[in-house]
Order: C-alpha cells, then sequence, then structure tokens
C-alpha cells in the first residue's frame, strides 16, 4: 500500500504529474500529495519521481505494544517499563487493528542503579514477544537496551485513539527506523 510521509512532502506535484492513472494529487489546503487508493495500479512511477523520498510501498506488518494502566491512555507520569498492561496492536495495509492486551510484570526496579536495571528491561521483554514497537510518553534508562530489539516511540498525546493516528501517520519513519541497525528512539507529535 502506498503511504506518504507527511514529514518529507513539500507539495510540489511531481508525483502526480508522472501518474498516468490520476491515482494521487496535491491536497492544496493540507499541502501534502494524497493517494486515491481505488484508482492505484501500483506501478510505483511516483515514488521514482519524488525529490523528497516521501512515498512508500508499506507491504509490512508490524506489532505496536502501547503501555497503559487504564486502556484509554498512555502510561502518564512513568515510563513505559512502568505500565500495567500493554496492548498489542496490529499494523497491516494503513490500519491498526487491535489483537490483545498483555499484562505487565511486576518487577521492583533496583532504583540505586544509575542507568537502569538491566533485569527490569529482561522482565519487560519477556511479556512483549513478537512486538516491534513501543510506545510510551516517557522511556527510562533501559531504552539504551530495549532499542536493541525494538523501536522506542515517544508521543506527546495522551489518549490511544489519538496516538493510533500518529503512528500510521509517521509509518514509513517507523518501518525506516526498524531497519536502521544503531536505532534512536523517535519522537512523534
Ligand atoms: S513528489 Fe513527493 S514531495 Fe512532491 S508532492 Fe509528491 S509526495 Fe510530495
Amino acid at each position: 500500500m502506498m503511504m506518504i510521509s507527511r514529514n518529507r512532502c513539500v507539495g510540489c506535484g511531481m508525483c502526480a504529474s508522472g501518474c498516468s492513472v490520476n491515482a494521487i494529487y496535491v491536497d492544496t489546503e493540507k499541502g501534502f500529495a494524497v493517494f486515491r487508493e481505488d484508482k492505484c495500479i501500483d506501478c510505483c512511477v511516483c515514488i521514482q519521481n519524488c525529490p523528497q523520498n516521501a512515498i512508500k510501498d508499506v507491504r509490512e506488518e508490524l506489532l505496536f505494544a502501547i503501555g497503559t494502566d487504564d486502556g484509554k491512555t498512555i502510561k502518564q507520569g512513568d515510563h513505559f517499563g512502568m505500565s500495567k498492561i500493554f496492548q498489542i496492536w496490529r499494523y497491516s495495509n494503513g490500519e491498526l487493528i487491535f489483537k490483545e492486551e498483555r499484562k505487565n510484570v511486576k518487577y521492583q526496579e533496583d532504583e540505586t542503579r544509575i542507568h537502569g536495571d538491566p533485569n527490569k528491561a529482561k522482565a519487560t521483554s519477556s511479556v512483549l514477544g513478537g512486538v516491534d514497537v513501543l510506545v510510551g510518553k516517557m522511556m527510562g534508562p533501559n531504552i539504551v537496551r530495549l532499542q536493541k530489539k525494538f523501536v522506542p516511540i515517544i508521543v506527546r498525546q495522551s489518549r490511544i485513539n489519538e496516538t493510533l493516528e500518529i503512528l500510521k501517520e509517521n509509518i514509513i519513519e517507523i518501518i525506516e527506523e526498524k531497519e536502521k541497525k544503531e536505532r534512536r528512539g523517535l519522537i512523534l507529535k
């Protein structure tokens, strides 16, 4: 499925002018290109024409874990690993579909450690099998361990339903971060 990065698209229209089936246009109010999925024939000419590397044919499926206590808001006032539960969402074909909730393990961190307790990172990872991306408002010092296995994402929204939209809009950047050897936490606004 063709996706457009709103962080990269400058609205130049080179994708639209090269598209023979009129499957992409620039929304001048929003300022970025938009796909007409029903018209797209997957020829990928728009990808080649884009000077901003803003278009990607996304085929990947990803599992997201969102840290929360109440199932509606992102974990507040503490880092991802302190969430009571993790909501697991599957990304596929431009949509995020709820899969399941997983309870976090109860673990008392060793607060005397300066850079995070590695056993806490292991305990958190043990309930995140198959997950690709971690989503929270804050990450603790264990981010240096977790980012070897996962893409850590910080969001500024509090509501999970608003966060899902932000994740979908930034899927190109998330996939590219996952493919890097040296990952960094992404901050999405
Ligand atoms: S060519 Fe790229 S930067 Fe220009 S409007 Fe299309 S997607 Fe945006």
